[in-house]
């Protein structure tokens, strides 16, 4: 009994690469070896990643086998374009690495307690141009939004990321929406605000813009120069005047009355709660995996945090939401 034996202390089953033979045989109930028989006991926590040749995957016995899975609760990840193992391009590629972990994290999150729900994270920088080379940026790397956005969709949430320039690679969540400027996220967020049951600001959107963009590069003949600046739209702020029943949540960075300036933002931006970023911590710094927040709600004592990775700040946060989630939705009764 090995195999009842592995299906039972396995949280999951994960197949990838899933050939067209092996997810054939999982439809059928086929058990006539150790990973068969494995999956015929694990069928309720089975995960298949479909990888072959691009004619294979276009084939309906295929198509169909993996619909009969999906109707039975399985999980199976859609493969992407890209070169092919037998050398031809096209739909069949198994997602890389990051995306796999993510989907894996997704099989073993057990409470989707985010179902149902639209979820929309901003993250990032922005970038402001100046002229054709030259923009104003800061340092946010969107770590941390993007581990937000991923535990969104661990959770079940439907999730909408919204990101400014960064070098990660995007969980596998509903829409992403790459943006540039802060008026591009402006847009990009009230083009979706209406969707959403939860917004979360995580984006670091420089307050300023250049007042004129210039079409040509600007030339280095002058002693001093200025640049003149204008404020941006502050879109947290905005989106709070449009709250409707929706969760709000807001980032805060301060130097000094952490606490009483992030209790003021809170406040003057219409938001649920608010996560105060401590930027003196060495080691939660912005490019960081690590960062030290504490979570300030309308009331009670603020949660401080110790140094803890993203990911598990992420789930904090968001085992914050969940609560206040519920909350509105027994007040809205
Ligand atoms: O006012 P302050 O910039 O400190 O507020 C930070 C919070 O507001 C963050 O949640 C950030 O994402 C959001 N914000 C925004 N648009 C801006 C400035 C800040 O959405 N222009």
């Amino acid at each position: 009994t090995v195999h009842i034996d592995l299906a039972d202390r396995a949280d999951v089953v994960f197949i990838a690469p899933a050939t067209a033979n092996i997810i054939s045989k999982i439809k059928n109930g086929t058990g006539d070896d150790l990973l068969t028989t494995v999956c015929l006991a694990a069928w309720h926590k089975t995960v298949v990643a479909p990888a072959m040749n691009s004619n294979m995957w276009a084939n309906p016995a295929v198509q169909d086998n993996l619909q009969v899975l999906r109707q039975r609760g399985y999980t199976v990840i859609e493969p992407v374009e890209g070169d092919l193992a037998c050398g031809y391009t096209g739909t069949g590629r198994l997602p890389d690495l990051p995306l796999l972990l993510h989907w894996l994290a997704y099989a073993m999150t057990a409470k989707k307690d985010l179902s149902g729900k639209t979820v929309l994270v901003t993250a990032g920088r922005t970038e402001e141009e100046i002229d054709p080379v030259r923009i104003i940026t800061n340092r946010s790397s969107g770590k941390m939004g993007f581990a937000l956005a991923a535990e969104a969709f661990y959770r079940g949430a439907h999730v909408k990321l919204i990101a400014g320039p960064n070098d990660l690679t995007p969980p596998p969540v509903s829409a992403y929406v790459p943006v540039s400027s802060a008026e591009d996220m402006y847009d990009a967020v009230f083009e979706n605000l209406d969707d959403g049951d939860i917004m979360i600001a995580n984006a670091a959107v420089s307050d300023y813009r250049s007042k004129n963009v210039l079409f040509r590069k600007m030339k280095k003949d002058k002693k001093e120069i200025n640049v003149s600046l204008v404020a941006n739209p502050d879109i947290l702020a905005e989106a709070g005047k449009r709250k409707g029943g929706r969760i709000m949540i807001g980032f805060a960075l301060e130097t000094d009355n952490e606490i009483e300036n992030a209790r003021k933002k809170l406040k003057s931006k219409n938001l649920d709660l608010i996560v105060l970023n401590n930027p003196t911590e060495e080691a939660a710094a912005f490019a960081s995996e690590s960062n030290r927040v504490s979570i300030i709600k309308k009331s009670g004592k603020p949660v401080e945090l110790p140094l803890l990775e993203k990911t598990i700040v992420a789930q904090k946060i968001m085992n914050e939401v969940v609560k206040l989630s519920v909350k509105k939705k027994k007040s809205s009764r």
